[in-house]
């Protein structure tokens, strides 16, 4: 194990068995919809890679990099687009793939563009939700794991940029913020 990690919260094994879960439900969901799957960088890189293997139907993939901009360092429900998509949403159905739903402002004004830009339909997958943090009242279509109030890292998670490339997902030790 990484030596900044205090514990291990998902193994590699419960990651994988989720994801391919997760997987198959949408292929049986999205069989003959060619959905357009959206990866919400960096942090959702890494489940997206994995879920779509286990979507075997087909599928177009395209990539959204955007950050919740404010004073603070939490989220302020502003959005700034950083990477916009290549494709058109217009009459698609789109599924935005995200690693981890805290407050909710980030994909809740996510979601509210790609319906003004006039998607067919637009769901959201994340593989982690935090219920205790949200501020909007929104909720995931599909999710893999509720996860309690602490900072994680791994599986495309960071912290200061690091730790996306750890396979499991774990909380890091608290001398790692304070150093
Ligand atoms: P929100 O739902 O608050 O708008 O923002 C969600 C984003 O905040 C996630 O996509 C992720 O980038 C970041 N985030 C929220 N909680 C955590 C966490 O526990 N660990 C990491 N690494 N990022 C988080
Ligand atoms: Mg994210
Ligand atoms: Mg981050």
């Amino acid at each position: 194990m990484n030596q900044d990690i205090e514990k291990i919260l998902l193994s590699e094994e419960d990651i994988a068995g989720k994801v391919r879960e997760l997987g198959e439900t949408l292929a049986a969901e999205y069989k003959d919809k060619n959905p357009l799957v959206i990866c919400v960088l960096k942090g959702a890189v890494i489940f997206m890679a994995d879920l779509i293997r286990h979507m075997s139907i087909p599928c177009e993939m395209d990539f959204m990099a955007v950050s919740s901009y404010g004073s603070g360092t939490e989220s302020s429900g502003m959005v700034k687009i950083l990477k916009d998509l290549d494709t058109s949403v217009e009459n698609r159905h789109v599924l935005v793939v995200e690693d981890i739903m805290d407050s909710g402002l980030t994909l809740s004004r996510l979601v509210e563009l790609l319906r003004h830009r006039e998607a067919a339909s637009v769901k959201v997958v994340t593989l982690l939700n935090k219920p205790e943090r949200r501020k909007v009242d929104i909720s995931p279509d599909y999710k893999g794991y509720d996860v309690p109030d602490e900072f994680v890292v791994g599986y495309g998670l960071d912290y200061a940029e690091h730790y996306r490339n750890l396979p499991y997902i774990g909380v890091l030790k608290p001398e790692v913020y304070t150093k």
